[in-house]
C-alpha cells in the first residue's frame, strides 16, 4: 500500500472569518429595530475599527462595585 489519501484541508483557511462586516449590535436582539453596525471589519476582527476600540474600552464603573 503506497497510496496515500491524506489531504490537508488547506482551502478551508481561505477566508479566516465568516464575518466581513461589523457585528456590533444596535438595540436589543428582541427589538424589531435591532441591527448590526455592518461597517467593514478590521482584519481578524468582528468589529469595525470604531467598535473595536469601544469593545476594548469597557466601562469599569459597573465593575468597581466588587
Ligand atoms: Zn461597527
Amino acid at each position: 500500500m503506497s497510496k496515500k489519501e491524506y489531504r490537508p484541508i488547506s482551502s478551508f483557511r481561505a477566508g479566516h472569518s465568516p464575518f466581513r462586516t461589523c457585528q456590533w449590535p444596535f438595540g436589543d436582539p428582541g427589538d424589531a429595530d435591532f441591527h448590526f453596525c455592518g461597517k467593514q471589519c478590521q482584519e481578524a476582527m468582528s468589529y469595525c475599527p470604531e467598535h473595536v476600540s469601544q469593545a476594548y474600552r469597557q466601562p469599569e464603573s459597573k465593575k468597581a462595585a466588587a
